[in-house]
């Protein structure tokens, strides 16, 4: 359903073989919460199939353990179904095994330019994304010195690789699960501060939103406009990095806008640049 959402009207046998062969052949494993294991790659596909992706990276997504995990074989793959699916989960099965233990800022760097470089097809690094946010959204069920590493792995490379690749929205659900891992009293704070409503900051919100609506309706730009959800991480590293305390944060609200044509916005570009003042 989440695939056909986007893709009315493809054709699905791919993504329901690829199904039925990693059901079958992760029978009887479980994951660390004691959920059978398909659960992680149909999550997994969920995620890519959300993000609007085709068939093959689906199928991929599904079996994107089986190699690593399974009795399954990357040939048996390939003839099943097809060169990309087995080039793309041989691609994230090869990330799978490295390791990332570095926290120097310049060696995440250069392992980051290293993932990107080994994942030859963009279509890796998606289902490597979608891998590590699951596996973040679940991290609970792992040991606690697991979790420190994995929840710092995400900060130091998989974050900042979402914002490289345009995923605002992914890199900052990755950072707020590291940081709930990494500090839960903190995080808990910050959540409880944010979530407590301010009337000054409601205000400013609705300003801030009927200003947004009216410029779009004046561009003829369709779409909706709505409070986005906070970014805690950003908060809290304003707060340490910065040292700010939490009331000088003043983006603790904002906004996301959905398009409903992306050529609205290209037809708009030329009245804004036709009045276009830069602001010194
Ligand atoms: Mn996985």
């Amino acid at each position: 359903a989440a695939f056909h959402d986007r893709h009315p009207k493809a054709p699905t046998p791919l993504v329901s073989r690829a199904y039925a062969e990693a059901a079958n052949a992760h029978t009887g494993q479980l994951r660390n919460s004691g959920e059978p294991y398909i659960e992680h790659p149909l999550s997994v596909a969920m995620i890519v199939a959300e993000l609007g992706l085709d068939d093959v990276t689906i199928a991929a997504a599904l079996l994107h353990d089986a190699v690593e995990d399974t009795k399954l074989s990357l040939d048996e793959l390939r003839s099943s179904f097809g060169n990309d699916v087995a080039t793309i989960v041989d691609g994230v099965t090869k990330l799978e095994r490295i390791r990332f233990d570095s926290k120097e800022a310049q060696q995440a760097a250069i392992m980051r330019k290293m993932l990107v470089a080994m994942a030859k097809d963009i279509r890796v690094l998606l289902i490597k994304l979608a891998d590590r946010l699951h596996n973040m959204q679940t991290i609970a069920a792992m040991p606690t010195f697991k979790q420190q590493r994995t929840a710092q792995e995400t900060l130091d490379i998989y974050a900042p690789l979402a914002h490289r690749l345009g995923m605002e929205h992914l890199k900052q659900e990755l950072e707020d699960l590291a940081f709930a891992a990494m500090y839960p009293k903190r995080y808990a704070e910050i959540e409880q501060m944010v979530s407590t409503r301010s009337p000054e900051r409601d205000l400013y919100l609705a300003q801030v939103l009927t200003v947004v609506r009216e410029r779009l309706a004046e561009l003829r730009i369709h779409g909706e406009v709505n409070g986005r959800p906070k970014h805690l991480w950003s908060i809290y590293e304003k707060m340490v990095v910065k040292g700010k305390e939490f009331d000088e944060i003043f983006d603790l609200v904002g906004l996301r806008v959905i398009v409903d044509r992306v050529e609205d916005c290209y037809a708009a570009l030329g009245s804004i640049h036709a009045t276009w003042k830069p602001v010194q």
